[in-house]
């Protein structure tokens, strides 16, 4: 057969019915203890499972799925996104390294930066998102990583990753993308000049609301000395977690097209809104970083953010208690929708965020469009009546 096409990847890929009974999906292998028959397979470790922690058939099954998905050479799975971000870190970062990070990054993998691996002595210098190549500029002998989130989840600036990659390649540096806003079938990393990816599967792979995972892909260059750390550290994922997130891959292509539908309809029509100074939503046109979204991407998830006009605490409560679909909560990629206040301007440090009004980020659901609207429609209702 001819390379499948992605809708049909996600339906075949990280199974084997034939291999086990005719069952459609993988079984869950739960284990720590793995039998050797013989001396020799003890000391050579021959068999393909050797502990409970290095993976089983169920987590082998995803890895594979994942990897083929995001075309690269190897998955490994983490206990979280935030741990896969770490551990990337931690596999290519040594004491008097220099790590360029980006300024719009998520804030828990900056917490990260500034208090775990400064610790350890690597310096980490902020970039301006919107750099391109001029990211030359910053490069030291002692740079080893230039680590990219496009767009970056809270502010959505699209980051030119071919350009950066052309300056990290030929300065030998490893190129490290969060790829959790587009996931793997919106941004293609390794096609773009990443060399390592990162999923927050918390996400859109799992989809649900209920899963806490992450997965590092990489080239095949950079692999063992991931994957050297990842074992180190003692990485692993829970085979239920893992058969969840199998599972939720399937629809993974149907639900996103879902999301960025709704996304784009929610920001056209909040970008009409009198409340609104602002919408950051990529795949709108207009957007600064449409240009570059549209030359490298297929999709946009449902997550954005708006930033209101100027109003008060007060009036901010009331729109925001009131809303009956759009919860408040952290996390983003399950079938609800969401909405959380974001305030840029204290989790940057390299450039500025000098708007007045309110970020709020949105994350659209599986929800009727209709109703969506009408729920935020009654929320500026409220957010008026309380400010005059
Ligand atoms: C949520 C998120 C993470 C962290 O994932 P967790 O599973 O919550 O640890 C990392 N990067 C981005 C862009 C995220 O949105």
């Amino acid at each position: 057969m001819t390379k499948k096409k992605q809708d049909t990847l996600i339906v075949t890929t990280g199974r084997d019915p034939e291999a086990n009974f005719g069952i459609v999906n993988p079984p869950v292998y739960h284990a720590s203890t793995v039998l050797y028959p013989t001396l020799e397979a003890v000391k050579n470790r021959t068999q393909p499972v050797t502990y409970g922690r290095r993976g089983t058939p169920t987590t082998f099954a995803l890895q594979e799925a994942i990897a083929e998905l995001e075309g690269g050479y190897k998955t490994a799975l983490t206990s979280s996104g935030l741990s896969a971000v770490t551990t990337a870190l931690l596999a290519f970062l040594k004491a008097g390294d220099h790590l360029l990070m980006v300024d719009s990054v998520y804030q828990p993998s900056r917490h990260f930066c500034d208090n775990v691996l400064t610790r350890y002595g690597v310096s980490v210098e902020y970039y301006d998102p919107l750099i391109g190549d001029g990211i030359e500029k910053l490069v030291r002998p002692e740079t080893k990583v230039i680590f990219t989130e496009s767009p970056g989840s809270v502010t959505f600036e699209v980051q030119d990753i071919p350009a950066i990659a052309e300056v990290a390649h030929r300065n030998n540096i490893t190129v490290m993308l969060d790829n959790t806003w587009a996931s793997p079938l919106y941004f293609k990393p390794f096609e773009h000049g990443v060399d390592v990816s990162i999923q927050a599967v918390t996400k859109y792979l799992c989809g649900h609301s209920d899963v806490m995972m992450g997965s590092i892909t990489t080239n095949e260059a950079a692999w063992t000395k991931m994957l050297d750390t990842h074992g180190a550290i003692g990485q692993c994922a829970a085979p239920d977690d893992v058969y969840l997130v199998l599972r939720g891959i399937r629809t993974l292509s149907t639900r996103l097209e879902r999301h960025m539908k709704t996304g784009i309809a929610l920001a056209e029509w909040l970008k009409n809104r009198p409340e609104v100074a602002r919408v950051l939503h990529p795949a709108l046109p207009g957007d600064p970083g449409h240009a570059l979204w549209k030359r490298d991407f297929t999709g946009a998830c449902g997550l954005f953010s708006i930033e209101l006009k100027p109003c008060s605490e007060k009036a901010l409560a009331a729109f925001l208690d009131g809303l009956e679909l759009f919860g408040m909560g952290y996390s983003w990629g399950g079938f609800e929708s969401l909405v959380i206040p974001q305030y840029p301007g204290k989790m940057r440090t390299a450039t500025g965020w000098n708007a007045q009004g309110q970020v709020l980020r949105f994350h659209a659901g599986l929800e009727d469009i209709g109703d969506l609207i009408a729920d935020l429609e009654a929320g500026f209702e409220r957010l008026r009546a309380a400010e005059s």
